[in-house]
């Protein structure tokens, strides 16, 4: 697999906006932009650091796993993503391996990306997502 960058780091939020004036006043980082991701149910903000983004997510409705996940943990760190120069051969190549996958196949993600989530069994406690921006 061709790992290319940190893509970025998902943090579950209540409300993005409760938490964006601690990170754009007192952190000091500039929204880039919020994207509704109907398919999973969330509202994400990017805030870029460098080459990578913090996201932000906000569960839309109560059946979104990001709601779940709030239920039961708390706020705070979700996932982290990688970036992958081909996301398809990746999935190949981590099923060749037996790797326990929640997406076999990709799905749609914020900013057209393409995204599928390995399990976190599979990592030792890490939600881990694979991510394919496309060509700018
Ligand atoms: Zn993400």
């Amino acid at each position: 697999m061709k790992l290319e960058n940190l893509d970025h780091i998902g943090v579950a939020v209540t409300s993005i906006a409760e938490v964006l004036p601690f990170w754009e006043s007192v952190v000091g980082i500039r929204l880039h932009g919020i994207e509704e991701v109907v398919e999973q149910k969330v509202r994400t903000a990017f805030l870029p650091v460098d080459d990578t983004e913090i996201e932000l997510l906000e569960p839309t409705s109560a059946e979104s796993p990001v709601a779940a996940f709030i239920e039961k943990r708390g706020e705070g760190l979700h996932h982290i993503a990688i970036r992958v120069d081909d996301i398809d051969a990746a999935l190949e190549e981590l099923k060749r391996h037996g790797v326990r996958l929640i997406d076999e196949q990709p799905r749609n993600g914020a900013g057209g990306t393409r995204i599928a989530f390995v399990h976190p069994k599979a990592t030792h406690g890490v939600l881990l997502e694979l991510c394919e921006r496309p060509p700018k």
